[in-house]
């Protein structure tokens, strides 16, 4: 690891609080010493240089503009640095790694989000593993000196998973994500054990990275619920400058099938919204042929989302949106697989 270079980009959140031994309050913490405050680093023998956001920020306030920085700061630093390890809140973290995964096209570098439950500077905190572990696997390279994962990931809890499958799943425990419809890429325990099958590799090697920073964020997420009513979705379908809508659904992707809905849907997608159709399950995929109440949504135009998360689904469409002025093209782009955030 002698000549690796990892940039630590720290936007925020829980990981970068360290208590004040004085008077106990949480302070942040200053990752510009991190290999001071962190001495398990030096272990790696790798330069660790960091980059701290300005103002950090909550990752409740995350928004479009965001992402085009920290994918900004990517482009900018990527030929210096053999990988990244964004420090990130948890809260919208699988919605910026999907962004990011997106965003960055012939990624040939891993692009780690970790964070922590615990403040890094408090004594049961499982920030500093976190941490130590991203930063372990973002210097990881093959017998051929590529990178082992380059891909846009999140670490936590021991695990390895593909950002733009994971979801937020516990507030509270140390597992604060799950990858609930594609395997875990590694695990760590005593060793980092990789999952090789399941980890992305580019079927040539030396592309230029493409940063694509256009986004357009006017989509929403509609979750259907019984009882639904006419005007909830007339409003929201009608909305002013509304390009797409992610409709979670039930089950394997159905939706009531009474006639005022149906109709709803067929006059939006008419008009030419783009509406995806996403499950409300935490694991399984929308089949759209299923059900009556699938088939009338399929009829009606909507696009399938199959086993994607909400929050990769909300990113590609914001993505797509970005790159194509034209919905039609936003419509014919969606269901492909980009970045393997579906099985399909
Ligand atoms: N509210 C914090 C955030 O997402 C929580 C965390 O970091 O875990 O920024």
């Amino acid at each position: 690891m002698k000549d690796t270079s990892i940039l630590v980009i720290y936007t925020g959140g829980t990981i970068g609080m360290k208590q004040d031994p004085d008077d106990l309050a949480l302070r942040p913490f200053n990752f510009e010493q991190i290999v001071e405050e962190v001495p398990e680093l030096r272990k790696f023998g790798c330069r660790i240089d960091t980059f701290t956001f300005d103002p950090i920020i909550d990752s409740s306030d995350v928004d479009v503009d965001f992402w085009k920085r920290l994918a900004g700061i990517i482009e900018e630093k990527y030929a210096e640095y053999d990988g990244f390890v964004i420090l990130h809140g948890t809260d919208t973290m699988s919605y910026s790694a999907s962004a990011l995964s997106f965003m960055l096209e012939d990624l040939e570098k891993p692009v780690i989000f970790t964070g922590s439950q615990l403040p890094i500077g408090m004594p049961r905190t499982d920030g500093k593993e976190n941490l130590i572990s991203a930063i372990e696997i973002a210097c990881a390279k093959d017998c051929n000196g590529n990178a082992k994962v380059p891909e846009v990931c999140i670490f936590f809890d021991s695990a390895l998973m593909r950002g733009n499958r994971t979801t937020k799943y516990s507030a509270e425990e140390f597992k604060a994500f799950i990858s609930p419809n594609y395997p875990t890429l590694a695990e760590a325990g005593i060793n980092i054990k990789y999952h090789d099958p399941f980890i992305y590799r580019p079927q040539e090697w030396g592309k230029r990275l493409k940063v694509h920073k256009d986004l357009d964020p006017g989509a929403v997420i509609l979750k259907i619920y019984p009882g639904i009513a006419p005007g909830t979705m007339e409003s929201i379908l009608g909305m002013p400058g509304l390009r797409g809508v992610v409709l979670e659904t039930f089950g394997s992707g159905n939706a009531p099938s009474s006639e005022w809905f149906i109709d709803s849907i067929r006059k939006a997608s008419g008009r030419g919204l783009v509406i995806v159709n996403v499950t409300q399950c935490m694991t399984g995929s929308v089949n759209m042929g299923v059900y009556a109440t699938g088939i009338g949504l399929k009829s009606a135009g909507v696009l399938n989302g199959y086993d994607s998360t909400t929050e990769s689904a909300l990113a590609k469409l914001f993505f797509l949106m970005g790159q194509y002025p034209d919905n039609k093209r936003v419509k014919c782009e969606f269901e492909k697989n980009l970045r393997g955030e579906i099985s399909k």
